[in-house]
């Protein structure tokens, strides 16, 4: 497989300097300029803004002479979250390829087109994010890039799909309902660039290839056609990124390269202005992705790498260490009390194994020491207890792959506890004949994951009372903590 990529980019070698030169720099930034400017105000997504960087590009695309992918440019969709419905549009070109049988196969050349909008000072003023770099630098160059494919469609076997996506800012939703809604067939592309902040080329010294390793022998490829173009890689990685659109598609199992000139531009603030962009370098990095896209085009094959395969098929549980604390009480049901809450604990590991994008079994083995104050004195109980969740992923877009922990989640399950000693008010609980050492019930709650750390809020509540001649059943609220090994 590697002598047959660097044959292929040997055959295409010739064509590499004519394909750097023919990029101007100055039709690139007047893309910038324009998507960029205060008129758009920011490229909210589902705002006017946005819709009208999206006529924009609609326009350039079919000026440049990318043909509208299955009958259209605009491919909309409707965002639900959890209070509003947001209305965006994917915009979708595609330069057909040559050969017969590899024209069904694609590869996506993205950039999303969206950003943060504005926002209204307290005197009233509206302050407007251009996002020049973060992110019309990428999709000025996916325009240029389609423009060139398209003069330079003899020279495509594989079709090579332009994609400009909306929503990335708000948690890569154009991608995701791209990858996930079939708006590109998944199955069929066999690898995608994300272009996302390529606008300081010079200020940065080199571009970032993160994710190169995901495809076979992409790093030897892309380094060598890099250096072809002049320019120097910075970093890059076996990862797909998951913070930008590469993370849809990596987590379908296509190779997924994100091309960054990292954070150096005011990132994220209302300064990310279109005049301290660096074109010429937009247009260096250009004329590099389109020969990539020729030279992957006519590759033989196109294969994610074995790492990357693996990674995808790993079905391994993670462990990690859990730590909780809360309250508990008794809900003596027989009597004409309540008894008070006391303070609980918990310590011990959990285990986590993802089922499918949404499920993940979450069985833990804990210490815990929990109970309730009423008139006799305190009860406290002391027990290994043995929770097993089901959970349920609300936010699997990004969170779908092993390798990206980011998760929103709620869980329930049932436990089994078994107390091994404990005392009311001041005496040692008689399991012999009044207290019970065995308990069981159920807890559920909802958990935030992030990296290697989980903040958990649930309750719980026993089936069986602790007492064997009246009711006394646990119940309580636990906050946890978790840290992954
Ligand atoms: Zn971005």
């Amino acid at each position: 497989m590697k002598s047959k990529l660097i044959l292929a980019l040997m055959a295409v070698g010739c064509t590499l300097n004519a394909a750097a030169q023919e990029f101007d720099s100055v039709i690139i930034k007047q893309h910038v300029y324009t998507l960029a400017s205060d008129s758009l105000m920011g490229r909210g997504f589902g705002t006017t803004g946005g819709k009208m960087a999206a006529d924009y590009i609609t326009a350039q695309l079919e000026a440049a002479g990318v043909m509208p992918w299955q009958g259209s440019y605009l491919h909309p969709f409707i965002s639900s979250g959890i209070m509003v419905k947001t209305e965006g549009a994917n915009i979708i070109g595609w330069v057909e390829g040559t050969d017969p049988l590899l024209k069904d196969e694609y590869i996506v050349i993205g950039a999303h087109y969206d950003h943060l909008a504005y926002k209204i000072t307290d005197d009233g003023k509206r302050i407007v994010f251009n996002g020049a770099d973060d992110n019309a630098s990428g999709v000025a160059a996916i325009i240029e890039i389609g423009r060139w494919l398209a003069g330079s469609r003899n020279q495509l076997k594989r079709s090579v799909i332009l994609a400009a996506f909306d929503g990335e800012e708000a948690g890569l939703v154009g991608s995701s309902f791209m990858v996930q809604h079939n708006q590109v067939p998944p199955k069929k592309v066999k690898i995608m660039f994300s272009l996302d902040m390529v606008g300081m080329l010079s200020r940065y010294g080199g571009i970032d290839l993160n994710g190169d390793k995901t495809l076979e022998n992409g790093d030897v490829m892309l380094h060598n056609l890099a250096s072809k173009h002049g320019l120097t890689v910075k970093k890059d990685g076996k990862n797909v990124v998951p913070n930008t659109d590469t993370a849809p598609f990596g987590n379908q199992g296509i190779p997924a390269i994100h091309i960054f000139t990292s954070t150096v531009s005011p990132y994220h603030k209302p300064e990310d202005d279109a005049e301290k962009l660096d074109y010429p370098g937009i247009a260096a990095i250009s004329g590099f992705v389109a020969d990539a896209a020729v030279q992957l085009s006519n590759a033989e094959t196109l294969e994610p790498s074995r790492r990357f395969v693996a990674q995808q098929n790993t079905k391994l549980p993670k462990f990690g260490l859990r730590l909780g604390f809360g309250t508990s009480g008794q809900n003596y049901s027989n009597e004409f009390y309540m008894a008070k809450n006391i303070f609980a604990f918990q310590a011990g590991f959990y285990a986590k194994q993802r089922l499918n994008r949404r499920f993940a079994l979450q069985p833990e083995i804990i210490y815990q020491t929990m109970g309730s104050k009423h008139t006799d004195g305190t009860l406290r109980t002391h027990e290994v207890s043995i929770p097993v969740n089901i959970r349920l992923s609300l936010s699997p877009a990004s969170s779908a792959s092993t390798f990206i922990s980011n998760d929103f989640y709620i869980f329930a399950g049932p436990y089994y506890s078994y107390r091994f000693g404990g005392g009311l008010g001041g005496k040692d609980m008689d399991f012999d004949n009044t207290f019970r050492r065995e308990d069981y019930g159920i807890q559920g709650g909802f958990g935030f994951e992030i990296m290697n750390f989980q903040l958990q809020i649930s309750r719980f509540r026993s089936f069986r009372s602790i007492d064997r001649t009246t009711t006394i059943m646990p119940y309580g609220m636990m906050w946890t903590l978790g840290l992954r090994f």
